[in-house]
């Protein structure tokens, strides 16, 4: 079977917003949201067990959908997508607000939010699928949403393993990449294409955040 056929499923990214037992919010970065029904307006999301939020939304039954656009910054990817709920609060560094005094939605180049409310939930082995109506809805900025092909491609970022499209870091050249060095993050594999050794010493990973230690050489 030619697995590489599913690569052509698109997708976009999204920041999953929930928050713990202690009312602090939770997010992690999924590329899985699908609106499944128009009436009412139903939405499927698929969130990794191992992810802290699944865990919270398990008791919640509630979630936030933030639709992150191409401006996004890459640290929020960085933030929400390589670290965990259960060792930062991950809203201390990402402009955010609470709907209705609740629940976290970025507010710095998003699409716009989705607030949802779970009706179903079916364990798919490593990944919990939420089924959930969505009751609240608020605008962005109108910049175009960033699909996942538009992340690996122009950001060259990659997935979290936790992700279920994740995919081990590839090795094709890039055009800028043909004609010198590429460096790959071991966190979340960012190729960084051109002189890496020219780069200050404190330069650290766009993506995550790492600093130039944990690059290798391709
Ligand atoms: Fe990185």
């Amino acid at each position: 079977m030619d697995l590489t056929v599913l690569f052509n499923l698109s997708y976009g990214l999204y920041v999953i917003g929930a928050k713990d037992g202690n009312n602090t919010p939770v997010g992690c970065i999924v590329n899985t949201v699908f609106q499944i029904t128009n009436e009412p307006n139903r939405v499927a999301v698929s969130v990794n067990h191992e992810n802290y939020t699944a865990a919270c939304i398990q008791n919640l039954n509630e979630f936030t959908v933030s639709i992150l656009t191409e401006q996004t910054d890459p640290a929020v990817i960085g933030t929400f997508g390589f670290k965990s709920s259960r060792d930062i609060n991950k809203y201390e560094s990402t402009p955010y607000t609470l709907i209705d005094r609740d629940l976290p939605v970025l507010t710095e180049n998003t699409a716009g939010w989705l607030r949802c409310k779970v009706e179903n939930k079916v364990d798919v082995g490593t990944h919990m699928l939420f089924i959930a109506e969505v009751i609240e809805t608020g605008r962005g900025s109108g910049l175009p949403p960033m699909t996942y092909d538009y992340y690996h491609k122009v950001i060259k970022g990659a997935a979290p393993k936790s992700a279920p499209t994740y995919r081990a870091p590839e090795t094709e050249q890039t055009p800028e990449a043909a004609s010198g060095e590429k460096w790959i993050c071991k966190i979340c594999g960012y190729e960084f294409a051109g002189d890496f050794e020219a780069l200050p010493d404190d330069w650290v990973c766009p993506i995550c955040k790492q600093p130039k230690s944990a690059f290798y050489k391709a």
